[in-house]
């Protein structure tokens, strides 16, 4: 072999005896074949064969068997991103006259994505209250395709009762899908609990240190994996092994973190609940959250994200106050090492709920620093606003 042939070929080396506890990096594009006919027959290798590297590698096959272990399906598919789980759930089944029932709490980028896109493709949307599953039973009919929930629900976190969904939405032949980014596949089992789909951001908990992007989509039954991976190969989607590396080593730590932070945030959540300047605490493992019943009967945990809503009036002074935070940092996602704040807005993004507090809803997301030093935000932060509540008397309590 000559100099330049040598430096582009794949030095021959033996991997016997070296049995390492990490999974390996497979970087592909290529995927070489050993004849004519091996090339020409490809597709015969399955979807859980080696075609292209954009359709899997052995790294991200690994992501993949882990997740579909966790969430007892049958096939996972990796995609760039939580969203991007979430929009291919909806693009694979979908088509032009279905319609699509949304839970009103859903993640704002998936009722953008059915707004602009879904819409525009001729599929009708609608819209449910998570919390009233009657309402539900009135908007099912043969032509919804999907019913779309996401428990507890971005921000407001109702948790759905998704087996009373689940049968209402079977009986009229719609097929269930649930974004389970929240609780993560440890805490809690859409598809045990009547989802024919499940969907995860890996960018939170599985990743859990705010650097990569990813999400999962995992599937109960074995017809719905070819439309899901054919939609994924027509559309050019595909993860880098190196980020599918990284959720791998990450998700490792995933069940001593989320316990961790779970158990952190319950503590805050529970004093920040009797503090005066607050008018709420959403976090499903509170009796008083939306849901609460349905999160103790099917979910085994909590994460450590909740949310607080101030007495009426306080909006306006949420920002000046969060600036005062000193570990605590001000940023979206969540599920990483970092505790975060997001002060978040509802705006138009209900549609047959009514929100009757400000449009203020303040995010936590408790991560792995020094507890002392959290809760030297979180008093810093209360003791202020309580302090304006209390000078503002009138506009705290009125009915
Ligand atoms: C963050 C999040 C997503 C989107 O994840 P990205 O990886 O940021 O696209 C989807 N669903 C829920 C519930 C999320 O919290």
């Amino acid at each position: 072999m000559r100099d330049q042939t040598i430096i582009v070929s794949k030095p021959e080396i033996s991997t016997s005896g070296f049995d390492s506890l990490g999974v390996p990096t497979h970087r592909a594009a290529t995927i070489v074949f050993a004849s004519t006919a091996e090339y020409e027959n490809r597709s015969s290798r399955g979807h859980q064969g080696y075609s292209y590297g954009l359709y899997g590698t052995p790294t991200t096959r690994a992501l993949e068997h882990r997740i579909t272990l966790l969430e007892n399906g049958v096939r996972t598919f990796l995609t760039p991103s939580g969203q991007a789980s979430n929009a291919l759930a909806l693009l694979s089944l979908l088509e032009a006259g279905d319609r699509i029932l949304i839970c009103d709490n859903v993640y704002p980028a998936v009722r953008d994505f059915a707004e602009r896109d879904l819409k525009r493709f001729g599929i009708r949307v609608d819209y449910y209250d998570p919390l009233r599953l009657d309402e539900l039973e009135g908007k099912l009919d043969p032509t919804v395709k999907i019913v779309w929930c996401e428990s507890p629900g971005s921000t407001t976190m109702e948790v759905a009762d998704l087996p009373e969904l689940a049968r209402l939405a079977h009986a009229v032949g719609a097929i269930v899908g649930c974004d389970n980014t929240w609780a993560t596949p440890l805490y809690f089992k859409p598809l045990d609990h009547g989802a024919d789909i499940v969907t995860e951001a890996l960018t939170k908990y599985f990743g859990g240190h705010s650097d990569v992007f990813m999400g999962s989509l995992t599937v109960k039954n074995e017809a719905l994996i070819q439309p899901v991976r054919a939609t994924l190969g027509r559309h050019g989607i595909g993860v880098s092994p190196d980020d599918a590396s990284m959720v791998l080593r990450g998700m490792e730590t995933m069940s001593v973190r989320i316990c961790h932070s779970a158990r952190v945030a319950l503590d805050m959540a529970r004093w920040l609940e009797g503090q005066p300047c607050v008018e709420a605490v959403l976090f499903p493992p509170l009796p008083s959250s939306p849901g609460h019943a349905t999160w103790a009967r099917d979910f085994s945990g909590a994460s450590g994200v909740f949310s607080v809503v101030f007495k009426k009036g306080l909006a306006p002074h949420v920002g000046r106050a969060l600036d005062t935070l000193g570990t605590f940092v001000i940023g979206a996602s969540w599920g990483g090492t970092r505790s975060l704040v997001a002060p978040m807005k509802l705006g138009r993004d209900r549609s047959v709920t009514a929100w009757p507090h400000d449009d203020l809803v303040l995010r936590f997301s408790v991560g792995l620093e020094a507890e002392e030093e959290l809760w030297a935000d979180i008093e810093r932060l209360a003791l202020r606003l309580n302090g304006i509540a209390v000078a503002q008397p009138a506009q705290g309590h009125t009915p």
